[in-house]
Order: structure tokens, then C-alpha cells, then sequence
């Protein structure tokens, strides 16, 4: 058996995986176990920030395997203690909690919105208002979140009251908040749904509109945070503050790691025994959450990925200008969509069998979510990929 047929025999069939077995990978690039090297453009859908083998990031890890990795939330470690502090100082939120992923971010954020509501109201009857083709993960709990049927049609019944609304259209919102609202909860930059950002107004006006109504305003930069669009996170270009925000994928850029952080309101309605997570932030994803802060400030990473983002904008509007199955792209930072006339998921193909793996958003938006460190030249490397490869569409 191949390793291929051997997964394929003994994993459960939740995805449809691609052929290459990954084997090992290189700075910006990953390798198969046949040899083959791909150029990647999409970090383990936004997660290796820094690629592969980037020094400051293995050493760390490496010192902290010799130390400890896991202790429990019975006790503090110092790079737990470290990671927390960071994360607050540099969101200008108060208190934090560690999980081991997105879905369990927005779930405990979720949680922690409605602790507050019924601490206010002394009922536990709340709803809450999320997005037409938002993703906020899989769990049954995120999966009643995210506002697409696909993802949940054959696991109901659904816990939760949700309503959906459409992103940039304050009056869809508005039309749906009731006195139980206790929270909206919405993508700056939508991932897996498009990569659809959200306006200037739109997100103000949300935010406006939860102050106004006292409701919860939840943003989830678990795939859009951590640097992935030129500030450390995306709602620090909009202007705004969220009440609780989810983090996850580029937070450990390779372990997993997630936190839903509040400010001082929210974060005082939780208490023990509301919250929990055996593994959460332990003393070996924290070592690595601290490593992702020291190269993002020390490797000046943001300025990186507001100068090498715009080479690849320009790349991507060469690319709409000269194939007349592109139909534009949209995007902020390294996290772009190619908004293209056939299957994404046939332009994928192509590019990956060109060596470059891109991933989609939906069925017509190819996705790209290169490490934070990709170079000008690589963003050519993949431009000039898709000029190969699009000539066939
Ligand atoms: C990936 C993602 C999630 C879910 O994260 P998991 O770690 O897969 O549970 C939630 N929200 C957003 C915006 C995501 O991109």
C-alpha cells in the first residue's frame, strides 16, 4: 500500500485529500514524499507564517521540549504567563483564554457573550446574529455559527439561536437585532467564504450599532489576525475595538493554540467553573505564541507584509487585465482571492500540479494565504504560475 491508500484506509472520509503526501518542507516551499517541491501560497491555510525551519521559531520550540510542555491549567507556567500578557498588551483587551483552535475560540467567545447576558438579564434565552458565508469552524456549537447550509445540513437539530445577515448591509443586521440579542459575531475579512472584507462604514456601523444596543461585538481574526494583512490585526486598520476577539491558526504558526480575549466588561462575567480545557495554552504552544510576537517585532514582519502584499496585488491585477476568465481579486494583505469564471477548485488543481499550492474560497475565488516571510521573487514564482496555468481556462 502506498501511504496515499493506507490513509485513505484507515482515516474517516471527512475530506477529499489531494494526492501529494507531504514530506518535509523548506523555508517557503514543501516537499513530497516522491521529491516534488511546491511553492507555498497557502501556510497550511494560514497557519506557517514564517514557512518552514525559520531558526527562531524551531530553537524555541526545541528549548521548550527539554523544559516542559504540559503542566495543565492547575497551574501558571512563565510562558503562559508571558504569552497572555502579549496578546493583551498588543490588542489593548484585558483578559484572555487559551484553547487549541479557532472553533473552540468562537465557541468560548460565544459562551463568554452569553455569561454576560444572563448575568444582566437572569434568563438564558439569547441569540445571536453571525453572517451569510462566514466560517467560525465545525464543532456543533461553531458550525451553527458559520452561515453556510452546506456545513450544516445533516447535523441538526443545531444548538443556538442564530440568524444570519449579509456582510456590508447594516440594515440586513439591524433587521434582525431583538432585546435578546446578546451578540454579533463577524469576519473582518472573510476567509473561507469568499475573501470578502468588510467596508470601513460596515464595521464602524457594527460596532456603533452593538454600543448603541448593548449587544456583545465578537471578531473573529482567527484566519485574518496575527499579521496575515499588514497590522497585527485586521480590525486595528478599521479604526474599531471588538469586545471579545477569537484567535487561532497564525497565533502558533504551527501548533495548536487558540485564545478568545475580552475587555475588562465582558472578560468580568467569567468565573471558575464556567470554562475549561485540559491542554489549553500549554507551556509548549505558549513557547511558540512567544516566538511568533518575538519574530513579528524583531524581524520587522509587518512592514514586510505591507511592502511584499502590494507586489502581489499588482501581480493579481496584471492577471485580471490579461485573462478574460479572471474577473478581479479582492483581499487585504497576504490573505487575496482571485475571482475567477471556471471551478476554482480546477484552477487549484492546475496550479498545484504546477508546483504551487493555492487553495480555494468557495467555488469561485482562489485563495492565497502565503507566509508572512514569502520573497517579491516567490510572489512572481506563483504570478507567473497562474499565467501558465490560466491559459488552459
Ligand atoms: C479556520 C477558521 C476557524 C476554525 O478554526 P479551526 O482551528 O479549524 O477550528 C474559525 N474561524 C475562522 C475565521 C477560520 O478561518
Amino acid at each position: 500500500m502506498t501511504d496515499y491508500e493506507c490513509g485513505e484506509r484507515y482515516f474517516l472520509h471527512a475530506y477529499g485529500r489531494l494526492k501529494p503526501v507531504m514530506d518535509h518542507g523548506e523555508g517557503c516551499y514543501l516537499y513530497d514524499t516522491e521529491g516534488h517541491k511546491y511553492l507555498d501560497f497557502y501556510s497550511g491555510i494560514g497557519v506557517n507564517s514564517f514557512g518552514y525551519g525559520y531558526p527562531k521559531y524551531t530553537e524555541a520550540l526545541k528549548k521548550q521540549l527539554d523544559r516542559v510542555t504540559h503542566v495543565s491549567n492547575y497551574f501558571y507556567t512563565p510562558e503562559s504567563v508571558k504569552a497572555a500578557k502579549r496578546v493583551c498588551e498588543a490588542t489593548g483587551l484585558h483578559q484572555l483564554f487559551f484553547c487549541n483552535s479557532g472553533a473552540e475560540a468562537t465557541e468560548g467567545a460565544l459562551k463568554l457573550a452569553r455569561k454576560y447576558y444572563y448575568m444582566e438579564k437572569g434568563k438564558a434565552d439569547s441569540e445571536v446574529i453571525s453572517f451569510n458565508h462566514s466560517f467560525h469552524g465545525r464543532t456543533t456549537g461553531a458550525v451553527r455559527l458559520t452561515g453556510n447550509e452546506n456545513y450544516q445540513k445533516a447535523f441538526g437539530p443545531l444548538i443556538n439561536q442564530v440568524k444570519y445577515a449579509d456582510l456590508n448591509d447594516l440594515d440586513s443586521v439591524k433587521a434582525l437585532v431583538t432585546d435578546k440579542t446578546a451578540a454579533i459575531i463577524v469576519e473582518p475579512l472573510q476567509g473561507e467564504g469568499g475573501v470578502n472584507p468588510c467596508t470601513k462604514p460596515f464595521l464602524q456601523g457594527l460596532r456603533k450599532l452593538c454600543d448603541d444596543k448593548g449587544i456583545c461585538l465578537i471578531l473573529d481574526e482567527v484566519q485574518c489576525g496575527m499579521g496575515r494583512t499588514g497590522t497585527l490585526m485586521t480590525y486595528m486598520q478599521y479604526d474599531i475595538m471588538p469586545d471579545i476577539l477569537c484567535l487561532a491558526k497564525g497565533i502558533g504558526a504551527g501548533v495548536p493554540i487558540g485564545a478568545f480575549v475580552a475587555n475588562e466588561k465582558y472578560a468580568k462575567a467569567m468565573e471558575p467553573g464556567d470554562h475549561g480545557s485540559t491542554y489549553g495554552g500549554n507551556p509548549f504552544v505558549c513557547a511558540a505564541v512567544n516566538a511568533v510576537f518575538d519574530i513579528l517585532e524583531e524581524d520587522h514582519i509587518l512592514e514586510h507584509v505591507q511592502k511584499v502584499s502590494k507586489h502581489l496585488v499588482d501581480g493579481l491585477e496584471a492577471l485580471t487585465q490579461e485573462f478574460d476568465c479572471v474577473e478581479g481579486h479582492r483581499g487585504i494583505g497576504l490573505m487575496q482571492g482571485l475571482v475567477v469564471k471556471p471551478k476554482a477548485a480546477d484552477v487549484e488543481m492546475a496550479m498545484i500540479k504546477e508546483g504551487v499550492i493555492v487553495i480555494t474560497a468557495g467555488p469561485h475565488v482562489v485563495r492565497m494565504l502565503p507566509p508572512l516571510i514569502i520573497s517579491e521573487e516567490q510572489v512572481d514564482e506563483a504570478i507567473n504560475t497562474f499565467r501558465k496555468v490560466l491559459k488552459q481556462f
